[in-house]
């Protein structure tokens, strides 16, 4: 048990919080008005997010999830064996195996190679992060002073 600093009243759980130049102690409903102090952890996490999204952003497509499969049902049926295919593309026939097998990502110049040779698709668009934005963030951060008088007078 503490004495928030801020409402005066006694409180179960407090928080550290900045406030202009002051550090105080603040209950769960006054924490809200300052900066915790606990919280700049939480800041810089936001930070990682953006930065993932960007990579996200940069790596625009993906490959499908069953790459390995796609690729050996159309070569066979275009009647190919892994080492025709291998030879087709200029890739190693036991990487066509590890491609098939899902045991090894195929670079991108693979990947078009393949695409062409077998008339297949094996990227997709990330629909999974479209329209994935969180809007919460949009919360007000910023507490004047006004507000803090405003709550000890109540
Ligand atoms: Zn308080």
């Amino acid at each position: 048990m503490s004495i928030c600093e801020i409402c005066g009243k006694e409180a179960e759980n407090t928080w550290k919080i900045e406030l202009g130049n002051s550090k105080l102690t603040a209950c769960k409903n006054c924490k809200e008005h300052g900066r915790t102090i606990k919280k700049e952890i939480k800041k810089r996490k936001k930070t990682g997010k953006k930065e993932e999204k960007k990579t996200k952003r940069k790596k625009r497509k993906e490959l499908v999830d069953n790459y390995g499969k796609i690729i050996k049902k159309k070569r066979e049926k275009e009647k190919l064996t892994q080492k025709q295919l291998s030879n087709k593309i200029k890739e190693k026939e036991s990487r066509i195996r590890k491609i098939e097998n899902e045991k090894i990502m195929p670079s991108e110049k693979t990947v078009r190679k393949l695409e062409k040779t077998l008339n297949i698709e094996l990227y997709q668009e990330p629909a999974k992060f479209k329209g994935y934005k969180r809007k919460k963030d949009k919360k007000k951060r910023k507490t004047t002073i006004g507000d803090i008088i405003k709550l000890k007078e109540k």
